[in-house]
């Protein structure tokens, strides 16, 4: 079901029963979650809204998210459709304690926040619950297509201080240190999505691996001197592969210049979620 080398990458980095877990749990049933927004309504009342069907909370987003039991149609739902909640894969919700992190760090008001790779807005609306409104959040998407769908998501969820625009990430180079925090969630071969996914099952080989670390790669050097000096990228795909995680980030922290403060995996069988992994870096100064 699987390409082959894509089970012998999982093999040799993971461990032969490490491996099999997480195979044997790509081939299940995904998870699904919901985040509440906040200033709509509270996770208690979200939770009375979906009755029997609310179940745990997701465990690294516990003030926000919760697992449903089953999956409702959400297109027949008003609060859906009124941008109360939003449905979103649990393991990528990691990115909002990552930002706080970085938040305290700074321990700056008026952050200006952009998110490069927006669409459809899973991250952006996240970003947003966790800043207050004398913050900027400029969420970016270069597809115009899918800009048209984060605005519309955007739009839902009901706040004033963002822009969405639709540029490529060069675009970005002459705002020359505007932003505080950037999130780059890049388009990439998608091995975490497996199980929800049968196109990125199709489409994955080792050269598509290597195309999308390199396009990673290009995406991060153009955007990078709009970063302020001491601000914070946070870098994620959902796949599993080092080409495009781990010597990404190293990548980062030897030529673009930044130290690497966190970095994690999640793994469906260990994490209850689809593969994400995520990495915190600070940009030095000087550079
Ligand atoms: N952050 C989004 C969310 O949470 O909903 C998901 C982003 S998805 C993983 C990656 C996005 O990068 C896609 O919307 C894709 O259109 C966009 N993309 C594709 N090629 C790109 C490129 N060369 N530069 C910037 N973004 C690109």
């Amino acid at each position: 079901m699987f390409p082959a080398e894509f089970i012998n990458e999982m093999r040799d980095s993971l461990g032969p029963e490490r491996a099999e877990r997480v195979l044997s749990a790509l081939a299940g049933e995904p998870a699904v979650s919901v985040r509440v927004n906040p200033r709509k309504l509270t996770l208690v009342a979200l939770r009375a809204h979906f009755g029997t069907l609310a179940g745990d909370v997701v465990l690294w987003a516990s003030d926000e998210a919760f697992y449903l039991n089953d999956r409702p149609s959400f297109t027949l739902d008003p609060l859906f459709h009124a941008g109360a909640y939003y449905v979103q894969e649990a393991s990528s919700m990691y990115v909002g304690q990552l930002f706080e992190r970085a938040k305290a760090t700074l321990g700056k008001e008026a952050l200006r926040v952009l998110d490069l790779c927006a669409a459809p807005g899973g991250k952006t609306t996240q970003l947003l619950s966790h800043l207050d409104d004398a913050s900027l959040l400029v969420a970016n998407e270069v597809v115009p297509s899918r800009a048209t769908i984060l605005a519309e998501n955007v739009a839902r969820w009901g706040c004033s201080n963002v822009a969405v625009t639709s540029s490529d990430p060069a675009a970005f180079a002459s705002f020359r240190g505007f932003f505080d925090i950037a999130v780059v969630d890049a388009p990439c071969s998608g091995e975490g999505m497996f199980r929800k996914d049968e196109r990125a099952v199709a489409e994955w080989s080792p050269d598509t691996v290597r195309l999308c670390a390199a396009r990673q790669r290009r995406i991060l050097a153009d955007f990078w001197p709009s970063l302020a000096p001491g601000g914070f990228l946070i870098y994620s795909t959902c796949t599993f592969n080092r080409f495009e995680d781990e010597e990404n980030v190293d990548w980062i922290v030897r030529e673009l210049g930044a130290a690497c403060r966190e970095m994690r995996h999640f793994y469906p069988g260990e994490d209850r979620g689809e593969g994400f992994f995520a990495a915190l870096l600070q940009k030095e100064d000087g550079r």
